[in-house]
């Protein structure tokens, strides 16, 4: 588990915590939103492991140490004043809900507080989320709750206000590039550790997600191949649709990239090169702006930006895709810009 100090980013953020803690003006219950692969769940626990961490002073905010038994049983997960509670299935239920607030009826049995970390909070059902309520109501001394989501606006309006909302913001795309080799077994070029930070937008998560994905070294191709296929050509297009969704896991990842690649075409053709995410592909970027209209653009990335969306429901991905190659291969969208 990451030292308190070592945590990337949101500096403000831990910065307001270990005030709480220092002036004994902690809350029962937080609410850490923010974008996924921010920092979220490692701040909620180097948070735990400092508030009992055996090394801690009296007074003041103390760094959970990373040594004593309490750090190592709270990294392991393993505490016994620690409670978990995460959906199994995208659903956290009532009976979660339940078993939490037996475990919390008594005192915490060695620490100075029991801390109850709810992830994905928004996947509590409104029952689940009403028991809660009790909780958050009459909350037992001695119990923080950290409440987890990326998905704020899921949650009722009851909850987040009993809660102390703590914000995290998105992270510096060169701090990621900084930190991405721990994460990664295979050494990588520096360029390319730069075009995942710049795919992660602000996440480490994502950064880690994409590089480990592989596609960024299938990034030209894809490209290539989407701007080489025939408009005329459904067979062509057809093939294409099947090898885009071939995998639904790679199917998002591609359409990420793709996305990330025609908005670098938008920003060089708006002349903001230093924006560009693919630093290491300039030329083929050059090229295939000058291949588009800006109109061309604007409808491709509307079309990957919509079927990203659907992607993340419960849709046919085949369907999709055909969908997808369907609104790409519009000749109109296509045309190159006229001469003015
Ligand atoms: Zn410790």
């Amino acid at each position: 588990m990451k030292n308190w100090n070592e945590i990337l980013g949101n500096k403000r953020v831990r910065d307001v915590l270990a005030r709480a803690v220092s002036t004994k003006r902690l809350h029962h219950a937080y609410l850490f939103t923010g974008p996924v692969g921010v920092g979220k769940h490692t701040t909620a626990h180097a948070l735990a492991a400092s508030l009992n961490c055996d090394q801690r002073h009296p007074e003041e905010f103390t760094p959970n140490c990373g040594q004593c038994r309490t750090c190592r049983l709270t990294a392991e997960r393993q505490h016994p004043d620690l409670f978990f509670v995460e959906p199994p299935n995208r659903v956290i239920t009532i009976d979660q809900i339940r078993q939490l607030q037996k475990a919390c009826v008594s005192a915490p049995y060695e620490a100075n507080y029991r801390v109850v970390l709810i992830d994905e909070c928004h996947a509590m059902k409104e029952e689940a989320a009403n028991a809660l309520l009790k909780t958050l109501e009459e909350p037992p001394d001695q119990m923080i709750l950290v409440l987890i989501t990326d998905q704020p606006h899921r949650l009722l309006d009851t909850i987040i206000s009993r809660c102390q909302r703590v914000r995290f913001g998105a992270l510096d795309r060169q701090e990621i590039a900084r930190v991405l080799p721990e994460f990664i077994d295979e050494p990588v070029d520096a360029a390319v550790l730069e075009v995942a930070a710049g795919y992660g937008e602000g996440s480490l998560g994502r950064s880690v997600d994409i590089l480990q994905s592989g596609m960024l070294a299938e990034r030209a191709d894809l490209v290539r191949k989407i701007s080489q296929v025939e408009a005329n050509a459904p067979r062509a297009w057809l093939e294409l649709a099947e090898e885009l969704s071939d995998e639904t896991q790679d199917f998002e990842y591609r359409i990420d990239v793709l996305t990330v690649f025609f908005r670098d075409m938008m920003l060089t053709k708006r002349a903001e090169p230093t924006r560009v995410v693919n630093s290491d592909l300039q030329e083929l970027v050059e090229e295939m702006a000058q291949k588009f209209s800006v109109q061309a653009i604007l409808t491709t990335l509307d079309a990957l930006m919509s079927a990203r969306y659907r992607l993340a429901g419960h849709v046919n991905k085949q369907l999709l895709a055909e969908d997808l190659v369907d609104r790409l291969r519009d000749p109109d969208s296509r045309a190159l810009d006229r001469p003015s």
